[in-house]
């Protein structure tokens, strides 16, 4: 063979095999447009009331969103530097020190989920960003901000979420559904903490204050069980569809079946009083108790699992707990990141756990990637769920495309490799995008708003 005709040859396999790149096919492309066309249910924000998101700048313009208040409202500042907005300075001061940031970030997930975002609602590609266009991104985002219109259309339309359950843990007990997309949850996480009135650090999240403002003062561990139970049926009267904890990032996931007599020794006393196992056995038993109401009032409970402390977040630690419970339905969250195989073969063995891969592409979208296909070989498919878990318009467009894509990509992988069928990937994405999110959910039924195709 000549040269030339090696060339051609080889022209025309790169052409037939483009690299392993699925998202070249166009299997990947017709899947990716029927779950991009999915109005998703968002399992899991931290979405405020307009006026309360965070991370607004003191500009020369007066306070407002920035660009540095859209990387500072990501994850990339989890493992990632940011050079900080100084108040009242200019965006070129801000913007002179903190390009260099991004240097060593390019590959993380952090970093690369927040650009479609930019990329696709700004029409700016991050990667090569000139100091003229990133003046210009921040003055749009800065007017975007100047009232709630640019958040409603980026949030409905372009990443097409009909309904997002909204984790409220700054007024935990208020049940405020400030957008007409938001379903409120119940977050449980102080709770646990009752043994004392002083161990509740803010006091609109204090079931303690709770009850003296419902007229039922709590005297003993009774009366707090009794108080618990009625703010689950505040939480249920007022719509909240689930429950939330977030304690692995205080404590261990290791909750202990604790008898009543030892959390009686426990309730009461302040935390100077007590001994960390004390206050561990408390905790677990509430922990339990909240699992039976959760049952009791069919608020599925959505458990935060996987690093946040590392040490005791391995969701494997609630195997008994799940066991012990088969009435209450568990929701493991960030598919158990990085046990994700673990998290897997929890809801393999045990059918009243679901995953929810919120957050997980953003965490690592290879091991999203790969956790979406293992999971589908050893569960069923209407066990999966997603959220974006982010705070402002653009973070949740990111995170929603960076999943869709994420999930795509998995779906097609299978189909390319004769796995799957391309009819039967598409209702898998779409189960898991929305449908899987409605069945467990029925209630949300009542706050679908968009219009059927
Ligand atoms: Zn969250």
């Amino acid at each position: 063979m000549n040269c030339l005709r090696i060339a051609v040859c080889l022209l025309l396999c790169a052409t037939a095999f483009p690299a392993d790149d699925v998202k070249l096919t166009d299997t990947y492309k017709r899947i990716r447009a029927a779950i991009d066309a999915v109005p998703a249910i968002d399992t899991h924000d931290h979405l405020r009331p307009f006026e309360q998101i965070a991370e607004r700048d003191l500009t020369e313009n007066g306070r407002g969103m920035t660009l540095h208040s859209i990387w500072q409202g990501s994850y990339y500042t989890w493992t990632n530097p940011l050079t900080g907005w100084q108040d009242g300075r200019s965006f070129d001061a801000w913007w002179s020190k903190a390009k260099g940031d991004f240097q060593d970030a390019r590959a993380t997930s952090f970093y690369r989920y927040v650009l479609p975002a930019f990329q696709d609602l700004y029409g700016v590609d991050f990667e090569t960003i000139t100091d003229e266009q990133a003046r210009t991104l921040n003055q749009q985002i800065f007017d975007n901000y100047k009232d709630d219109r640019w958040l409603h259309d980026v949030i409905t339309n372009r990443a097409n979420i009909e309904l997002m359950l909204v984790d409220p843990y700054w007024a935990r007990l208020k049940f405020e559904r400030a957008y007409k997309f938001a379903v409120p949850i119940l977050n449980v996480t102080m709770m646990v903490d009752g043994y004392h009135p002083s161990a509740i650090e803010a006091a609109s999240d204090s079931p303690y204050v709770y009850a003296e403002q419902h007229g039922q003062p709590v005297k003993s561990l009774d009366d707090y069980l009794k108080t618990l139970d009625t703010i689950f049926e505040d939480a249920v009267a007022h719509d909240a569809v689930c429950l939330k904890s977030t304690l692995a990032y205080q404590r261990t996931l290791d909750f202990q079946d604790v008898p009543k007599e030892k959390a009686e020794r426990v309730f009461g006393r302040p935390t100077a009083e007590l001994s960390a196992e004390e206050i561990k056995e408390f905790q677990d038993f509430i922990f339990r108790r909240l699992c039976e109401l959760s049952a009791k009032h069919d608020l599925p409970f959505q458990i935060h699992t996987g690093q946040a402390r590392i040490q005791g977040s391995n969701p494997m630690l609630l195997v008994d707990l799940i066991a012990d419970n088969p009435r209450t339905k568990f929701i493991l969250f960030h598919g158990g990141f990085p046990w994700i195989g673990e998290t897997g073969v929890i809801a393999m063995r045990h059918k009243n756990v679901w995953i929810d891969s919120v957050w997980l592409p953003q965490l690592s979208y290879t091991m999203a990637k790969r956790a979406y296909q293992e999971w589908l070989e050893i569960m069923p498919s209407d066990r999966i769920m997603w959220g974006a878990d982010t705070v402002n318009a653009e973070g949740i467009y990111a995170a929603t495309v960076f999943t869709r894509q994420c999930l795509s990509e998995a779906l097609a992988e299978k189909v390319v490799r004769g796995e799957l069928r391309e009819d039967h990937a598409i209702r898998i994405g779409g189960q898991i995008m929305r449908e899987n999110a409605l069945k467990l959910f029925p209630k949300l039924q009542r706050h679908l708003w968009k219009e059927r195709k």
